[in-house]
C-alpha cells in the first residue's frame, strides 16, 4: 500500500509550487519537530495564542516561500499539518 501524504491539490492531485502549509490548531502539541524538517526554514512556534491544550503551536512564517514539499507534515507525529495547493 502506498503511503498517503497529507497533501491536497485541487487541480492536479500532486504537490505544486504556491502551496500553503496549515497547522490544525488544536491538534498541535508544540513538539517543534516540524520546525527542524522544513528545508526553507519557515516553520516556527508562535507565542501569541495557546490552543485548547495550552500549547503554543507551529505555523508557517512565510506562505510565499512554501514549496509544498510536505516535509513538515510527514515529520509531524500527530498529523497536525495539512498542505494545500
Ligand atoms: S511544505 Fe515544505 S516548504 Fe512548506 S512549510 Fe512544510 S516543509 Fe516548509
Ligand atoms: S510536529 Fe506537529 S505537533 Fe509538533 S509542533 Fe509541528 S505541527 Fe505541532
Amino acid at each position: 500500500m502506498k503511503p498517503v501524504l497529507p497533501v491536497i491539490n485541487k487541480r492536479k492531485g500532486m504537490v505544486t509550487p504556491m502551496a500553503k502549509m496549515n497547522v490544525i490548531f488544536d491538534r498541535c502539541k508544540g513538539c517543534e519537530l516540524c520546525t527542524t524538517a522544513c528545508p526553507k526554514q519557515i516553520v516556527a512556534i508562535q507565542h501569541e495564542k495557546r490552543n485548547k491544550e495550552g500549547v503554543f503551536t507551529a505555523y508557517c512564517t512565510d506562505d510565499d516561500a512554501c514549496i509544498g514539499c510536505a516535509m513538515c507534515a510527514m515529520m509531524c507525529p500527530d498529523c497536525a499539518i495539512v498542505i494545500e495547493s
